[in-house]
């Protein structure tokens, strides 16, 4: 149902990716009093102010890393931890950073728990990215950044993808960098709406909209 009206309808066509989302026990990444929504077109509290992404910006995002199942992943805002499940079943090894202590560790327990074994989640400012596992063939941020965070694009490998949500702290646009040497061409792909990026590269967490990244 949820792949069918709410993935393939709206366009996304890798087979390996639709697969995944029809495997992945979505009701067991949310908290139980949702777990009746858990499959609906939309994202679901997880506690904290945090949200579980709708699941087509799940696919969307996923779909644009064009993973083949080589891939070394950095996932930045854990949550969940389900589009770490899903990055799981499509690329080698997933490095996911979650900021809150309690969403990391509840995170790397379910993941643990549903046999996720490539995953590791670390807890940290991922705005600053985890150096200690780059280059990364793929970089997905699932919160929304002022700017592109410098030290993200740096940790790509050569054409390295990176997708993240741009702009306000409201909406953003989500775009699309592919590293090209030194150069990193974006591409904006179209509006959605994260919690925000906190950290040293994201929003201030002392909620003063100071950023110190820089938009390219
Ligand atoms: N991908 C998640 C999932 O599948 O459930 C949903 C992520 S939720 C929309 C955004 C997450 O980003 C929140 O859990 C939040 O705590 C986290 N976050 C915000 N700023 C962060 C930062 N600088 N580093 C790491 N995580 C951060």
């Amino acid at each position: 149902m949820m792949v069918r009206h709410q993935l393939k309808s709206r366009g996304i066509r890798d087979t390996r990716l639709l697969e995944a989302m029809g495997n992945v026990p979505r009701h067991v990444f949310v908290p139980r009093e949702y777990v009746d929504q858990a499959y609906a077109d939309g994202p679901l509290p997880i506690g904290g102010g945090q949200t579980i992404s709708q699941p087509f910006m799940v696919a969307w995002m996923t779909e644009l890393l064009t993973l083949t199942g080589q891939e070394k992943i950095l996932e930045v805002g854990t949550g969940s931890g389900y589009q770490a499940a899903i990055l799981s079943l499509l690329a080698d090894r997933i490095f996911s950073i979650e900021r809150s202590r309690e969403l990391a560790a509840q995170a790397r327990e379910r993941l643990r728990w549903l046999g996720y074994g490539n995953v590791e989640v670390i807890e940290g400012d991922g705005s600053q990215g985890y150096p200690e596992g780059a280059p990364y063939d793929g970089i997905i941020v699932t919160a929304g950044a002022p700017d592109i965070p410098r030290p993200l694009l740096e940790q790509l490998a050569e054409v390295g993808r990176l997708v993240i949500p741009v702009g306000g702290s409201g909406m953003q646009m989500l775009v699309l960098a592919q590293r090209r040497g030194d150069e990193f061409p974006t591409r904006e792909l179209g509006s959605c709406a994260f919690v925000p990026l906190l950290g040293r590269y994201g929003w201030s967490g002392r909620g003063d909209g100071r950023s110190r990244g820089g938009r390219l």
